[in-house]
This record gives C-alpha cells, sequence and structure tokens, in this order.
C-alpha cells in the first residue's frame, strides 16, 4: 500500500516480516495483518489570533478491528505523516495483544508544533479534529490518549468537543483526561512508572543492583521525566537527561526532583543549574547501566549502536532503535534490550484501566491501578523472557512474536466475512 509510505512504517513492517518469516504466515495472511483496516486524513482549517486562517493536515489509523475497539494516542509533532501514524498504530496493536488488552491498534496526529501556538491557537484546533473525527471514532470504537506533544488539557477539550456533539457527557471517548474528568489515578504516571518497574526486572534478571546503577534518559516530558523519578525512587543515579532543546550531564547524578520542578516552571531542563551541557548525540552514548529513550523514533541507528554503553536498553519511546541497529543489539549480548511494545505498555494498560472505570463509572484508588498494572507487565515480561530464552530470540522477536501470533490467531478462528 502506497499510501503509507514513510521510512518508519517500513521500519515496523521489516520488523513485522522478520517475525512472519521465523513464524512462517503464508503470504495471503501477511498483508491482512500488516496493513491498517482504515485511515482518515482531515484538512483543519482554524482562526489564529493575528486573524489569518492556517490549515492544518490531521491523521487517525485504525490497524485492526479484531479484539475490540481500537486505541492510541494522539501526537502533535511538525513532522507527522500518514505513513508515521500508522506504524506507530501497528506497533500499538502488537502492544496491546502482547498484553492482553481487548483493543486493536490505532495512532493519530497532527502536523503542528504545539510549542508554536498559543493556548487558544491549540484549542481551536483539537476542536476542529475532534470535530473531523466524529465518523471515525466512538467508546466502542476508537479511543484516543495522549502522545508526544499532548496532554491532559487536549483530551478535556476532545472530551469536551464529543460530549457536547453527543448531546451528553462521554467521559469514555479518550484516556489520559485530568482525574476531575473521569481520569485514572495513576494514568499520568503509567508509562513512566511501567518503564522503572520493567528495568527493575530487567535489572534482577543480569543481576544489576539498581540501587547502585546509573541512568541515562532522552526526552524530559510526561515518559521521561516519571521514568527519572521513578528509577531514582528505587535509587539509581540519573546521570544526564535531555530534551529537544538540549541535554544536561553530571556524573555525580541530577538533583531529578528540582529538576522535574525547574522543567515544569521553564517548560525545557536546559539552563538548570547542577549539570554540564550535552549534546543529544553526546547523551546517548554516555557510559551508564540503563539507556532510556523516551522521545522520538529512530534515535538507536546503525551509525550509534556500537557505541552505546549501557547494560540496559529500556525503549520508553516508540520504535527508538531501527532494523540496522537491531542487527548489531543482536551480536551485543552484554545489552539487555526492553523493547518498545512491552516497555512502555504501561500507557495503554492504565489507559485500559481508565476506560473500564469510565464505562462503569465506578473509579479505583491509585494502589488498585498501579498493582494491577505491575501484575500485567510482570505476566507480559516473564511469558517475553522465557520466549526469548526457549527459543533463543532478541527480547524484540519474542515480543513481537507473542503479539502477532495472537492477533493473527482471532483473525484465524473470527474467520473471512463474508
Ligand atoms: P512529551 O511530549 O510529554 O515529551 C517528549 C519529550 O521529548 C520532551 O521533553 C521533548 O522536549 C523531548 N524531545 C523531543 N524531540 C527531541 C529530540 N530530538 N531529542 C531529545 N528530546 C526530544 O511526550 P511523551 O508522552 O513523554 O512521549 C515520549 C515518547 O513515549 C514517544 O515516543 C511516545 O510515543 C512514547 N509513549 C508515550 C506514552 C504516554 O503515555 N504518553 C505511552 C507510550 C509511549
Amino acid at each position: 500500500m502506497q499510501i503509507y509510505d514513510h521510512p518508519v512504517f517500513k521500519m515496523a513492517c521489516q520488523q513485522f516480516d522478520l517475525v512472519a518469516d521465523r513464524l512462517e504466515i503464508p503470504a495471503n495472511e501477511r498483508d491482512r495483518l500488516k496493513y491498517p483496516k482504515r485511515s482518515l486524513s482531515v484538512a483543519l482549517p482554524i482562526h489564529c489570533d493575528d486573524g489569518t486562517t492556517r490549515v492544518f493536515e490531521g491523521y487517525r489509523v485504525q490497524h485492526h478491528l479484531t479484539l475490540g475497539p481500537t486505541k492510541g494516542g494522539l501526537r502533535y509533532h511538525p513532522d507527522v505523516k500518514l505513513g508515521e501514524v500508522a506504524a506507530l498504530a501497528m506497533w500499538m496493536s502488537w502492544k496491546c495483544a502482547l498484553t492482553g488488552l481487548p483493543y486493536g491498534g490505532a495512532k493519530g496526529g497532527i502536523a503542528c508544533d504545539p510549542r508554536q501556538l498559543s493556548a487558544a491557537e491549540l484549542e481551536r484546533l483539537t476542536r476542529r479534529y475532534t470535530q473531523e473525527m466524529i465518523p471515525f471514532i466512538g467508546p466502542q470504537v476508537d479511543i484516543m490518549a495522549p502522545d508526544l506533544g499532548t496532554n491532559e488539557q487536549v483530551m478535556a477539550w476532545m472530551m469536551d468537543s464529543y460530549s457536547v456533539h453527543m448531546g451528553y457527557t462521554v467521559p469514555s471517548i479518550v484516556t489520559g483526561k485530568p482525574v476531575l474528568l473521569g481520569g485514572s489515578l495513576g494514568r499520568r504516571e503509567a508509562t513512566g512508572r511501567g518503564v522503572a518497574y520493567l528495568v527493575n526486572r530487567a535489572a534482577d534478571t543480569i543481576g544489576l543492583d539498581i540501587s547502585k546503577s546509573t541512568a541515562v534518559v532522552q526526552g524530559f516530558g510526561n515518559v521521561g521525566s516519571v521514568t527519572a523519578l521513578s528509577l531514582a525512587k528505587y535509587g539509581a543515579r540519573i546521570i544526564a537527561v535531555s530534551d529537544a532543546f538540549g541535554g544536561l550531564h553530571n556524573p555525580k547524578g541530577l538533583d531529578i526532583w528540582k529538576l522535574d520542578q525547574y522543567a515544569a516552571d521553564k517548560k525545557t531542563i536546559v539552563g538548570f543549574p547542577g549539570g554540564e551541557a550535552i549534546t543529544n548525540e553526546q547523551l546517548l552514548v554516555t557510559p551508564c547501566d540503563v539507556l532510556v529513550p523516551a522521545a522520538l523514533e529512530r534515535q538507536i541507528t546503525g551509525k550509534n549502536v556500537a557505541k552505546i554503553q549501557c547494560r540496559i536498553l529500556a525503549e520508553a519511546a516508540n520504535g527508538p532503535t531501527t532494523p540496522d541497529a537491531d542487527v548489531i543489539l543482536e551480536q551485543r549480548p552484554e545489552i539487555f534490550v526492553i523493547p518498545d511494545i512491552l516497555c512502555n505498555a504501561g500507557g495503554v494498560v492504565v489507559s485500559y484501566f481508565e476506560w473500564v472505570q469510565d464505562l462503569q463509572s465506578f473509579f479505583w484508588n491509585e494502589t488498585e491501578v498501579t498493582d494491577k498494572l505491575f501484575r500485567i507487565l510482570e505476566t507480559a515480561f516473564t511469558q517475553t523472557l522465557n520466549l526469548s530464552r526457549k527459543q533463543k530470540l532478541s527480547m524484540r522477536q519474542a515480543a513481537l512474536s507473542l503479539g502477532i501470533s495472537r492477533v493473527r490467531e482471532a483473525k484465524k478462528v473470527r474467520g473471512l466475512f463474508p
């Protein structure tokens, strides 16, 4: 399918094909599993504050509908393209199947730089996008959540726009919204907490004492900051972090709680006293025990993978490692990889909890949420590790094999209509 042509979609297809070859999935089943079921592209005109009208591109891709509604984040970033969104939707499918959630994968995006828009412009853009998506989404059809460049406020505007259209309040149309509007306790922290939990499990597996470890985190948004704070709570020393504007390095450890407050105030980590400036390229090759890419795709590539110096690579971002880098990682057994579809699954797991709570109008406390989250992650981690050991596969191959096989099996038993 030409319409999804994009380097990130190619990367997702390459990963799929490797697993499909190994599982000996016949050609006539592959396209059905690989290509998105449906997608919608929209033009989004809004009035800007300066009186002009601007048109933004928006997308939503629903990868498969075999196991339930589709679920996935909404991304605001200047580079958003249909093919990138399709890749992210495909990864969501394997992630939901790996963790046993009753969803297919989806993803959405608007090509915009949210930092260049005023709050009023961002609100108009979000509401217009939601309006355009109304025939395509619904609590039993497709449920959105925050991703890169979006947050609880964006979800609140979406929920309000959808509810106004329906004529009654529909909290279950989005997850990751404010708790006051039916959001789940622990959702904002879920992805980062999950990453830190799995880093702990990986550390146990390779005999690394997390309380004496060092960690480096790329990206200091929702996922990166909560991961850094959670790892610091486990006793890890966070020696470098970065965001889109630059990085900070302090071999003695950064005061991550103060840094979190600073970043909340200044909207960047740059300028924080207590660390030396470092580039994102340097950050990724800084010697450490735990390396956490928590920003964009394709950060660990054929060019820098030989230089990374960590014992655990925890892929908090989606698609941070390219397939050519993967080939080299497989020849570096000293690095334990927690692949993205497992590592950052905490977000969609607690989004699922939020959707369930909204549908029942019955809310759980934070301990219940976090306990249930860790139980699901534990099962997914153990199943992935066992398969990787049993069949001598990389952790990525094992995780993808489990996710893809479950979707394949579901399609098989449902059959093909008509
Ligand atoms: P966010 O917008 O809250 O934060 C992104 C961070 O990355 C910001 O600090 C930004 O400055 C930084 N960044 C952007 N470009 C960068 C670059 N070139 N180099 C270094 N840093 C850069 O987004 P988020 O929700 O934290 O998402 C981060 C990643 O985690 C994405 O890949 C997203 O798909 C993935 N993810 C998010 C969730 C979630 O619940 N939010 C769940 C699963 C996966």
